[in-house]
């Protein structure tokens, strides 16, 4: 099997599994219990929170562990917009880009149906990308604006977005700007300060750790409201007894990603060239979607005009090569993906989009194959298609 759709998930790394194993078994214990299984465990926490901060760059206490990159954007958008307005009753605004994860619009629609929020949409242009200038516009000024999001990469294009002009925009106006970097772990730069976002969400599982673990970074200036109240834990930010196995799991992820990234942006981004070349060239028809160049390395995505993405995408797996039609999050709607719809696409032609995510192993072998595969399977389904 070829799997290219390392954007939906990641197999969990074997040193990860070595790392975290001890905390499921013989040291199981409770941060919280004042006894010596209880201190290893908080230990073995505060370390993985100590690792986690050097790779990004930021203060421990900056981190917040979560259930996964759900929980980080709920928690960044919601926690961060509730405490603004208490401290001041003016900032009514919240503004997120019009792709965002559901993770972030539904949240940010949470808040307007239940918080009396008004929700403003940063448009995106054709590749996928918000232009600062417009940033700055619906921003005016700031002064009645909670929190900002715009993400960092998108995960059914791959278009990666100016965060350091976007944060200038935000910082100027006064205004946290959270990214959410799910996407962007592994393979993009994630030091906060250095691009000057107040929060930042990542998910373990994209990176090589267990699903149900995130992290959210909040800059220490910034005030949040936590969403899940109890004992106190993680700051006060997160109650729950601390998941410490998956915690030392996304740390140990994220610093072997971190070590790892140099060479493998440079080899999977070469492969990824090379596979746009194949497809564009085996394909007539097809189209690129998200940016040329401001791209994840690790993601191609294209609309292939005259099938339907749903039906490549079967015909794909019966070839043994896994990939995804729009993205897993918004599996099983029929609905076009809002993504593409708002980068300008025809409904028509958003229905027929496929995306190929590449884990850092991935070879050139693979690759030249699902081309293979691919340009034969289009052919077919666009055959059946005009048969009809
Ligand atoms: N944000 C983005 C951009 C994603 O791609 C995903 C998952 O696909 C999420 C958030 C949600 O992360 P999780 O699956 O850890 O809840």
């Amino acid at each position: 099997m070829i799997f290219l759709d390392a954007a939906a998930t990641t197999p969990v790394r074997r040193e990860v599994i070595e790392a975290m194993f001890p905390f499921l078994t013989n040291q199981f214990g409770n941060p919280s219990s004042h006894h010596e299984l209880g201190e290893a465990a908080a230990t073995a926490l505060a370390t993985a929170r100590q690792e986690a901060a050097d790779v990004l760059g930021c203060h421990a206490e900056e981190l917040v562990f979560t259930s996964g990159g759900t929980e980080a954007d709920n928690l960044a958008l919601k926690g961060i917009a509730l405490a603004r307005r208490v401290a001041d009753p003016r900032r009514t605004r919240v503004v997120i880009s019009s792709i965002e994860h559901p993770a972030i619009a539904d949240s940010a629609d949470f808040l307007r149906r239940i918080h009396g929020f008004a929700i403003d949409v940063v448009p995106v242009d054709a590749d996928g990308l918000v232009d600062p200038a417009t940033f700055a516009e619906v921003m005016a000024g700031g002064d009645d604006v909670a929190i900002s999001s715009v993400m960092y990469a998108n995960n059914e294009v791959g278009t990666v977005q100016d965060i350091p002009a976007l944060a200038a925009v935000a910082t100027a106006a006064g205004v946290p700007l959270h990214t959410d970097a799910v996407q962007a772990g592994g393979w993009l730069e994630l030091a906060p300060a250095r691009l000057g976002v107040a929060a930042m969400s990542l998910s373990g599982h994209k990176l090589g750790a267990p699903k149900g673990v995130g992290l959210l970074y909040v800059s220490s200036g910034v005030q949040m409201e936590p969403l899940i109240h109890g004992g106190g834990q993680e700051l006060g930010l997160r109650s729950g007894t601390e998941n410490v196995a998956f915690a030392v799991a996304l740390a140990t992820a994220l610093r072997l990603g971190e070590a790892g990234r140099g060479a493998a942006v440079e080899r999977v981004m070469a492969l990824r060239e090379d596979f746009i070349a194949t497809v564009l060239a085996r394909i007539p028809d097809a189209v690129l979607t998200g940016h040329r160049t401001r791209r994840l390395p690790s993601v191609a995505s294209f609309c292939f005009p005259g099938t339907s993405g749903e039906s490549v995408l079967l015909e794909l797996e019966r070839r043994d090569v896994i990939c995804s039609s729009g993205s897993a999050c918004a599996a099983g709607s029929d609905e076009p993906s809002a993504v593409l719809i708002a980068m300008g696409l025809e409904r028509g032609i958003a229905q027929t989009a496929l995306r190929f995510s590449f884990g850092a192993d991935v070879t050139a072998a693979q690759l030249g194959g699902a081309a293979e595969e691919l340009a034969a399977a289009v052919e077919r389904v666009q055959k059946l298609g005009a048969q009809r």
